[in-house]
């Protein structure tokens, strides 16, 4: 069931990363995008959205601004769509979310997110130096300032972001999750990087078996050692909880059913957007909101329709494994490979291992 719509109203950004999936991966169709979306595309959103939603009794669908990057619609028109999209959904939107690198976070900016009650999801990759070396602007400057501008802008207006930290392999996890924890953040997820098994090498070329589990496990032994409730560090504290026998909530561990689409700037419903540093159009589908709604995808789209309602079975290799049920095999584009698909372990399954068998031993679970 679709509980999340990540909408593009921006198909470009005013950074480029070195690991962008978007913009430096396999895929280029964000060429073909309009640059923002119409409003006509985004009340047609809307309605397929409402359409869905008054399927069941109740259901809600979460909003995620997407981009690019976001905030390049200006102030205004966050402003107008925010409201938009609250007198449309009205009690069928659960929270809208603006998904922003935080450089362009300015006052006016602020005021319009706060006024508009959005959630905010803020990319940050550690203290300058780390931050700086593969968030980077056009000409290939550094993001980090900006990006603290902008936090000290949300925060004087009393808005606390959830942050997304991508694990860089080669830089120290202590250090990042360190500076994180001395400039008061306490919502942080970290990210595995996303690559698939094609690419992985030229990627991540590295001299260690286990780069990503070398990075997390220092920043786990940190957080565990804080001991402070309200510091959540994903996927930790996913991770424990699904150790504890709960379900972890988000969609890298445990091969759970995809719970969102992604809508494009020209009204495409799209997969999974990570996919894209899989191969080229992987995530393109013949649905536009312009001209179908969700419950089209069933038809139209079987790799969609597996993603949200059925999902993808294991690899034997995973279905063999000790770690099935916590892991699941890992998040979709690292299972995948161009001869099979996604009927591989992850990239990350080393280091998944290690990590899950370190987090074992110091919380002192069993391995079930
Ligand atoms: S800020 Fe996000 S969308 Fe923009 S280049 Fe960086 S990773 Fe890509
Ligand atoms: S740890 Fe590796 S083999 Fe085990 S389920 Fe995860 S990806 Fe598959």
């Amino acid at each position: 069931m679709i509980h999340q719509v990540i909408l593009k109203i921006a198909s470009r950004c005013n950074l480029n990363c070195s690991y962008c999936y978007l913009y430096n991966h396999q895929d280029s169709s964000w060429k073909e995008q309009p640059k923002f979306i119409s409003d006509e595309v985004f009340d047609r959103t809307l309605y397929v959205i409402l359409d869905y939603c008054k399927r069941w009794t109740s259901h809600q669908v979460a909003l995620v601004f997407h981009g690019g990057e976001p905030t390049l619609v200006g102030p205004e028109r966050l402003a107008s769509l925010s409201s938009r999209a609250r007198l449309v959904l009205g009690s069928s939107l659960a929270s809208i979310t603006l998904q922003t690198n935080g450089t362009r976070l300015s006052e006016e900016m602020v005021a319009v997110i706060g006024q508009a009650g959005l959630n905010v999801g803020f990319s940050l990759d550690g203290p300058a130096h780390i931050h700086d070396a593969v968030r980077v602007t056009h000409a290939n400057r550094g993001s980090y300032s900006a990006a603290i501008h902008g936090l000290e802008r949300l925060r004087k207006a009393g808005i606390e972001p959830a942050v997304l930290c991508v694990v860089n392999p080669y830089v120290s996890g202590s250090e990042v999750y360190r500076h994180f924890r001395s400039i008061g953040l306490t919502n942080i997820t970290f990210l595995l990087p996303d690559v698939s098994h094609d690419y992985k090498l030229s990627w991540y070329p590295s001299e260690s078996r286990t780069p990503v589990a070398d990075y997390l496990i220092p920043v786990f032994d940190s957080w565990l050692c804080e001991d402070n409730p309200d510091v959540v560090v994903r996927p930790f504290s996913e991770l424990i909880a699904s150790m504890m026998g709960g379900n972890g909530e988000g969609d890298i561990f445990g091969n759970p059913l995809q719970t969102y689409v992604m809508v494009e700037t020209d009204g495409s419903i799209e997969a999974l957007d990570t996919l894209r540093v899989c191969s080229s159009g992987i995530t393109k589908t013949t649905l536009n909101v312009l001209e179908h709604t969700f419950d089209k995808i069933k038809d139209l789209n079987p790799m969609l329709h597996r993603m949200i309602n059925v999902g993808f079975p294991l690899c034997v290799t995973c279905e063999k494994c000790h770690e099935r049920a916590i892991c699941g095999g890992g998040y979709l584009p690292h299972r995948y490979s161009l001869a099979q698909e996604f009927d591989n372990p992850s990239v990350w399954c080393d280091d998944i291992k290690l990590l899950l068998e370190h987090m074992r031993s110091a919380i002192g679970v069993m391995a079930t």
